[in-house]
């Protein structure tokens, strides 16, 4: 009946094909070969090419008559074999632009990625690294699985020539069954039961050895990550095409997240950093000196100046003393907020102490004084247990905050 049936065979069709089985029939194969999915894949791209030309043809009512009847010669010099369509133009015109990105969203489920070819999935890791090393910098060298093509079936899963399309779903993975439901009968899709939904076997005997026929291998991988002197927590290094690899699609990239551990002396605000330190009412007062012990095994040795007075939780700064600001050669600023720890009840007895704090100390501010004809009431101070810790009482704003890892650290002084 028609002269030649290759165009119906490329589509896997039968020559009296209705429209909506040629276009089921190229949609199922545009996708399946097209090159997004199957990268470095020329046999891949050139069915996909003579898929979409066979397409073209049959598709439009005047060719295909002319093809029945003459076949390809027919064709030839009119908009037929050499000429027609790009494949790709073809393409994003029956599923509307795009390429596998936007018309066709979702359609490859996790597979999908914007506009790029096919990818394994990105693998990503959080490197947790220590204050010190950022502020030092360093190379870590971490070791991941990923899984990589089979180096023995190159990625076939078995012999060349062994791996054969499912016959029970025709490749398609999925099968559509039927099922009665009293007076309906219902359509539903399932896995196909004969290759577990790969879409192709492979005979017991002439499977990979090595990857079992699975096509990839579980493989470690160690990659230098580069921490660099004042690097930010969040910052990501990449790698690119280092991940999982799989048949027909890109390997994918590994992404490592630097995140910054917890520091039991120092808190890191940008390029600065935070340091509590408790010191004595006697070196708030009178001075001395502090060792704060560096990120670099240097120890800062600081001194307070006699009579500087340093109140409960203020801050002073060092210069210079901060984090490496990234990829420049300068530095942040160390703070230091202070509490100043107060004697013991009781700390002496002798009178001549108090005598000359008297003589020293300034003399005490005259506030809130009642006025001339008020009555007074002598009272007595009581101890709180606790402290009066829990009593709606808020403390000092550096004990507010919430930072349980930061255990308060003594300040050595002298
Ligand atoms: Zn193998
Ligand atoms: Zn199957």
């Amino acid at each position: 009946m028609v002269k030649e049936t290759k165009l119906y065979e490329t589509l896997g069709v039968s020559p009296d094909a209705t429209e909506a089985q040629l276009k089921k029939a190229y949609k199922t194969g545009a996708l399946k070969y097209h090159p997004d999915k199957n990268a470095n894949n020329p046999a891949a791209e050139q069915k996909f090419k003579e898929i979409s030309h066979a397409y073209e043809i049959l598709s439009d009512s005047q060719k295909r008559a002319i093809y029945d009847q003459y076949g390809e010669a027919g064709l030839e010099g009119g908009a037929g074999a050499g000429g027609g369509m790009a494949a790709e133009d073809l393409f994003a015109q029956f599923f509307g632009g795009g390429g596998f990105g936007g018309g066709l969203g979702g359609m490859f489920g996790g597979m999908n990625q914007q506009r790029a070819p096919a990818k394994a999935k990105t693998i990503h890791h959080t490197h947790h690294v220590s204050l010190e090393d950022i502020y030092r910098g360093k190379i870590s060298k971490l070791a991941l699985q990923r899984s990589i093509l089979c180096p023995k079936c190159e990625g076939r899963g078995g012999k060349e020539g062994a791996v054969k399309r499912c016959a029970g779903c025709d490749g398609q993975g999925t099968k559509i069954m039927m099922r009665q439901m009293g007076p309906m009968i219902q359509r539903f899709q399932t896995v196909c039961p004969d290759c577990n939904g790969e879409g192709e076997v492979i005979k017991e005997k002439d499977r990979c050895k090595q990857c079992n026929g699975k096509k990839t291998v579980v493989d470690r991988k160690v990659l230098h990550v580069h921490v660099d002197r004042g690097v930010k927590s969040g910052t990501k290094v990449e790698f690119r095409g280092e991940g999982d690899q799989a048949p027909g699609i890109l390997p994918g990239d590994v992404v490592f997240v630097i995140e910054q551990k917890p520091h039991p002396r120092f808190t890191r605000q940008e390029d600065d950093l935070l340091y509590k330190c408790e010191i004595d009412l006697v070196t708030a007062l009178a001075g001395g000196t502090i060792y704060i012990e560096h990120l670099d095994e240097r120890w800062l040795s600081v001194d307070i100046q006699p009579g500087e007075a340093i109140a409960p939780n203020s801050v002073k700064m060092i210069r210079g003393q901060g984090m490496p600001s990234y990829r420049h050669h300068d530095y942040g600023n160390m703070y230091i907020q202070f509490s100043v720890r107060f004697p013991e009840k009781n700390w002496t007895q002798d009178p001549a102490a108090f005598e000359a704090l008297r003589k020293y100390l300034p003399a005490p501010a005259v506030v809130n004084v009642p006025p001339q004809d008020a009555m007074t009431e002598p009272a007595e101070l009581e101890d709180v247990e606790g402290n009066g810790a829990g009593r709606g009482f808020s403390n000092s704003p550096m004990e507010e905050d919430d930072e349980p890892q930061a255990e308060r650290v003594q300040c050595a002084s002298q």
